[in-house]
């Protein structure tokens, strides 16, 4: 290698970003098209799979339903961004390295971390021998398989979640052979205001889902779960949907992590303890002034612009600015002809407004289709991106 090229390539800054979810697909796009005209940045986006994993829509794959083939390469095109196909298998922080499918070595000057989080597999022993989960599309083509073969039966969903909701909701209405038992601590829609909670449980009703809260799940075993208290529920396909998991390897890394593993940020969502690191999305513990944020689209999606914008603001040499954001709504489908949409305060908590029916149908279609017209506008006019609600008086930021 010349001298010059070897100076050349030092000269480049190297941002590699871990996920293409909706928070790293969302970095790698504000990023790759602000820097576009650099030729001193180059911007890597690492993802398991080439296609584009729609996870709010795979409550839908797991009964049966066909999604759009969304390539993330295509995603990218007209960005300058690369894309690497690959398994993240190691991050080490001292050496700024990643290493992708043990084989493969990628040195980074800034990471984006965007790993996401699965529902928690490991908490409760035989979840991962006999239950289903929709981590992954696979795992959720996997258990349409399933109950496209059951016929008949019970199938018991874990989790009164908002994803256990959406996913017995579906299941009961693509297959109404099927008994659907929503298990889970809290009732279904506990969060929403009371009309909404209740126009959920009416909604649920009508499509034949058994709902069972206040139950505590201790064992799943090959036909049945156990609940504390020693009943035994009968089930021919269990679908877990309950806690949250994240991937060990910011942890193995050395990287500051909540009791969760997610990546402690500053308010800037630079790691605490590695500031190089960027964390965003569901993989990051991004403290606002009413709590540390939970896993959404709707906020994750203006993590990974902030942190795409912090970076091209660091590499002018001035500081990046503390993020800020403020939940609106929350979006459940309740199958494909119902839904409620519960309005909210930026601290999450419920507002009087809620939408449902048809109205609410159309709403959350729209959110739940909105990353590709965000997208697309971030490509061209960046600025675009960075447009979502900072939550007022609720968002105070205290430096971490
Ligand atoms: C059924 C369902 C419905 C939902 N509905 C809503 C909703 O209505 N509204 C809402 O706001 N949120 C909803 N959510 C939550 C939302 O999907 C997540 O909060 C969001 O996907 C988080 O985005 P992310 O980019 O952080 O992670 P993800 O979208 O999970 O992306 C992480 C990416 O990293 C990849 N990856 C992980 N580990 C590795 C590795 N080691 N190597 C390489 N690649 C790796 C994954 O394959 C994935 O592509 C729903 C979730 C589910 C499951």
């Amino acid at each position: 290698m010349s001298a010059q090229h070897e100076a050349g390539v030092a000269a480049t800054h190297r941002v590699v970003i871990l996920g293409a979810g909706y928070a790293g697909l969302s970095a790698a796009i504000q990023l790759a098209c602000r820097v576009k005209r650099s030729e001193k940045v180059q911007v890597t986006l690492v993802n398991a799979q080439e296609r584009f994993t729609e996870r709010l829509r795979l409550h839908m794959t797991a009964t049966g339903q066909r999604l759009a083939e969304l390539s993330i390469p295509e995603l990218l095109e007209g960005t300058g961004a690369r894309f690497e196909r690959g398994w993240v298998t190691a991050v080490d922080a001292d050496a700024k390295t990643v290493r992708i499918d043990d084989e493969r070595v990628l040195p980074y000057d800034t990471l984006v971390y965007a790993l996401g989080g699965v529902a928690d597999t490991a908490a409760v022993p035989g979840v991962e021998d006999h239950a289903y989960t929709l981590n992954s599309a696979q795992d959720a083509e996997v258990l349409a398989d399933r109950l496209s073969r059951l016929g008949s039966g019970t199938v018991v969903v874990v989790g009164s979640g908002l994803t256990g909701v959406e996913s017995a909701a579906e299941i009961a209405e693509r297959h109404p052979e099927l008994n659907v038992v929503l298990l889970g601590r809290s009732e279904p829609g506990a969060a929403m205001n009371p009309k909404a909670r209740a126009y959920l449980r009416a909604a649920l009703d009508r499509l034949g889902v058994q709902v069972r809260s206040g139950a505590e799940v201790v064992k799943v075993l090959p036909g049945a779960v156990e609940l504390a208290g020693g009943e035994s529920v009968a089930a021919d396909a269990v679908l877990w949907t309950s806690g949250t998991r994240v991937s060990p390897l910011a942890a193995a890394a050395g990287l500051t992590v909540d009791e969760h593993g997610r990546i402690v940020t500053d308010a800037t969502l630079r790691s605490v303890s590695h500031p190089e690191v960027y964390a965003v999305g569901d993989a990051a513990a991004i403290r606002q002034g009413y709590g540390v944020m939970h896993g959404t689209c709707q906020g994750g999606m203006p993590t990974g612009v902030h942190a795409a914008v912090s970076i091209v603001r660091e590499l002018k040499g001035r500081r990046p600015r503390p993020f800020r954001f403020g939940y609106y709504h929350t979006p459940v489908s309740l199958g494909r002809n119902d839904a409620v949409v519960q309005f909210t305060h930026p601290d999450d908590s419920p507002r009087r407004l809620f939408l449902t029916g048809r109205i609410a149908v159309r709403y959350k279609e729209t959110v739940t289709a909105s990353p590709w017209p965000t997208w697309g506008r971030m490509k061209k006019m960046p600025a675009s991106g960075a447009f979502w609600p900072r939550g007022g008086r609720f968002t105070r930021v205290r430096e971490a």
